[in-house]
């Protein structure tokens, strides 16, 4: 998992006059199955202009002996920045896909893919508590990470209590719930330094009921309307235990938010409210820069023509530019093209990952956006 600040550290790397090799390979496991991403790192490889090969050389061979003897170790999608000359090997092993092949070669690190994925997906928190202990993770992409366990020794044990006078047991319940509260006080604390560090703005609670309904009392406001949704994981439980009961809540509440943007897309587009639907009106404005988020169905193509000269797109079947005249070329993808004007210009780009929705979009244009003004 990486963040921010990484990538910012990443960014200023001083790299002299040497170049970075900056690698996006799929290696999920299907490709893994058929040596796939080998070759198809070779590939990318021999695309490249010969000089441009000669600056990196070393980089290549040892990114290729790593590619075939850390296979293992992979996820889904790999990120690499090697520099040799300057003893720089930075690794990203990501859980998803979504991301475009490449290798890129320049003097800096090539991190804006990363920096989109910070800004276009979620992170959630995740408090596991009980009236001892408590645990702190973060979910994001797929992946998931502990960060902080909190264990409150001075909370003292509900033990025997044979033979005490009524009155004592109430004051030590009181002693008890004392150390409790002072607990929860504690790891709500860490818990804000925690969600404030890591920019997170979604947050999911699980623990016994009885330790939940006593954190919901003292829990600030602020925190509170971050929640979306609870439940109960044992305490001891694995990060991937641990990952599998958050993920059904993640997935539900994903879809959620996709259905409202959606539904708020169509509405605003009707009404002319700072949004529109259909490809050739979403690249104008992306041209214009005037775009704040792109809504897109993933995996889907909408074929078209683009100029030459001007940068000029649209889907209609042109012969020449509507624009300036010049000549255009056929395009297998406009939403390509679109969103990698979305990542120049630092929109937002969502993804319409649901089936039901995805038919929606397609009928109503293919592609949307929420303009700035
Ligand atoms: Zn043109």
């Amino acid at each position: 998992m990486f963040e921010r600040k990484d990538l910012v550290a990443l960014e200023k790397f001083n790299t002299g006059e040497n170049y970075v090799l900056s690698l996006f390979l799929n290696v999920s496991p299907q490709e893994r199955k058929r040596g796939g991403y080998l070759s198809k790192f070779k590939n990318l490889v021999k695309s490249l202009p010969e000089e441009k090969i000669s600056l990196v050389k070393e980089d290549i061979d040892k990114i290729e002996r790593f590619l075939q003897g850390e296979r293992e170790s992979f996820k889904k999608f790999l990120v690499l920045y090697s520099c040799i000359k300057k003893d720089l090997w930075v690794r990203y092993d990501l859980n998803m896909e979504e991301l475009k092949e490449e290798i890129i070669i320049d003097k800096t690190p090539y991190t804006s893919p990363l920096f989109d994925l910070l800004d276009n997906y979620q992170k959630y928190g995740l408090l596991l508590v009980d009236k001892r202990n408590a645990r702190v993770f973060l979910v994001f992409l797929g992946d998931i990470e502990e960060y902080a366990v909190v264990i409150s020794d001075d909370v003292p044990g509900k033990h025997k209590k044979g033979g005490w006078f009524a009155l004592a047991e109430k004051r030590y319940e009181r002693h008890i719930e004392y150390h409790v509260k002072m607990h929860l006080k504690e790891v709500i604390d860490k818990f804000d330094d925690f969600l404030k560090e890591k920019e997170i703005r979604r947050i999911i609670i699980a623990g016994p009921d009885e330790a939940i309904s006593e954190l919901m009392l003292i829990l600030p406001q602020e925190i509170k309307q971050k929640i979306i949704g609870r439940t109960y994981i044992e305490k001891h439980a694995s990060k991937e235990e641990v990952l599998q009961k958050v993920n059904p809540i993640i997935d539900s509440y994903e879809k959620m938010k996709e259905s409202m943007t959606l539904s708020e897309l169509i509405t605003r587009s009707r009404k002319n409210n700072n949004a529109v639907l259909g490809i050739d009106d979403v690249l104008k404005y992306l041209r214009d820069k005037r775009v704040l988020k792109l809504v897109v169905p993933r995996d889907y193509a909408i074929e078209g023509k683009v100029c030459s000269s001007c940068g000029f797109a649209t889907k209609q079947d042109v012969d020449c530019c509507k624009e300036c005249g010049g000549c255009v070329m056929k395009v297998q993808n406009l939403i390509e093209k679109a969103t990698e004007l979305a990542i120049q210009n630092s929109a937002l780009i969502e993804f319409i990952k649901d089936e039901k929705e995805k038919k929606q979009l397609i009928e109503e244009g293919g592609i949307g956006a929420f303009l700035r003004y």
